[in-house]
């Protein structure tokens, strides 16, 4: 397209640049662009010569011409530079990829230009693994860190992938158990971490109190620092094994959370002895597709059964996949007894 245009010397290009911007004189549609030592600059209609005074350093070496311009290009996407759309996920200011994908590198370069809020951007080097559901990682972009702060649902959370589990994806599940929890009621989550279900109710939930136990010492070092910066006084980060912690709380949750999917299991007896009469728990589970709640469901009332209490299902749903023909489940539960 032909346009008139500021044949400006490519040294004060960006002063007129800017200054033409905010007068509101620049072409929104067509593309600046170089002309030997000069640069130019489209402008939306032709300017009277006494304006280019009020540029700097305006002089002879300013013209006012007509010029032919290409449209404007938009800012290229991850997928324009990729060629590809690549999985991540983000966590605060850091993209998570995994080291072993052959296009990790161009990934990380891609996330890093490309995406403003990222300034790190880690590959996993291993699954999720240990007790304290942890992996290690390499850095493959951006600043050499595993901590950040996190943002969910009006809370903030202080990270370190390298020494607690977080996972951004179960935002939507903590915020879903969060909304049942009623207010002044007491919760006991026995697999805190660095305490994003905790630390929603306590902050959501008018006067409900919240026990939060985590064994990973390097969690609740996290998870009391996450205690202070969203400034609550009802949640206790208690660093303890999740059975004895049960049992100094037996009978008082009218909420308990097992949020250990991988192992949960082995806790249901305490996990159904921390509720109060009448308490539910929020059990997650691993399950394969051709029996998604009928296996757990059996060993939650085999538990009930050892510690002399009954239970009632008040819901199953998939929270997500999990791995090929596999489901990380909750089942919820309604503890009755004494
Ligand atoms: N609920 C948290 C979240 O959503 O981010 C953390 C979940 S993570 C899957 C499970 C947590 O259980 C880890 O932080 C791990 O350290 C903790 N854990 C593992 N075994 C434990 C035990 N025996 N007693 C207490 N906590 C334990």
């Amino acid at each position: 397209m032909k346009l008139w245009a500021l044949r400006v010397p490519g040294t004060m290009a960006e002063d007129i640049r800017r200054m033409l911007l905010q007068a509101g004189h620049i072409h929104p549609k067509a593309q600046i662009r170089r002309d030997d030592e000069h640069i130019l600059i489209p402008v939306a209609g032709k300017p009277e010569p006494d304006e280019l005074g009020v540029l700097p350093g305006a002089d002879k070496n300013i013209t006012i011409i007509e010029a032919e311009f290409e449209p404007k290009r938009k800012k290229p996407s991850l997928e324009d530079i990729l060629g590809f759309t690549p999985g991540f996920d983000v966590i605060g200011d850091i993209a998570i990829i995994e080291a072993d994908d052959p296009d990790a590198a161009r990934i990380a370069k891609a996330l890093l230009e490309y995406r403003k809020s990222i300034n790190v951007v880690l590959g996993a080097v291993s699954p999720v693994e240990g007790e304290f559901r942890t992996r290690q990682w390499v850095v493959l972009a951006g600043e050499h860190r595993t901590r950040t702060v996190h943002k969910e649902h009006g809370c903030r959370y202080n990270v370190d992938l390298a020494g607690a589990y977080f996972s951004a994806r179960l935002g939507t599940e903590r915020k879903r158990v969060a909304d049942m929890v009623k207010p002044g009621q007491c919760v006991v989550d026995l697999f805190a971490g660095v305490g994003p279900f905790s630390i929603l109710i306590g902050k959501s939930v008018p006067g409900a109190s919240v026990v939060a136990v985590d064994k990973n010492p390097g969690a609740v070092k996290l998870l009391r620092e996450n205690i202070r910066l969203n400034r609550l006084d009802n949640v206790t980060a208690v660093e303890d094994d999740a059975r004895h912690a049960a049992g100094n709380v037996k009978h008082s949750a009218d909420h308990v959370i097992m949020n250990l999917p991988q192992s949960a299991r082995e806790f249901l007896d305490c996990g159904i002895l921390a509720a109060k009469n009448g308490g539910v728990v929020h059990f997650y589970d691993i399950t394969h597709e051709d029996d998604l709640y009928g296996i757990s469901w059996g060993l939650i009332q085999e538990a009930a059964a050892r510690v002399g209490r009954t239970v009632e299902c008040v819901g199953n749903r998939i929270v997500r996949s999990y791995a090929p023909y596999q489901y990380n489940v909750c089942i919820e539960f309604r503890v009755s007894g004494d």
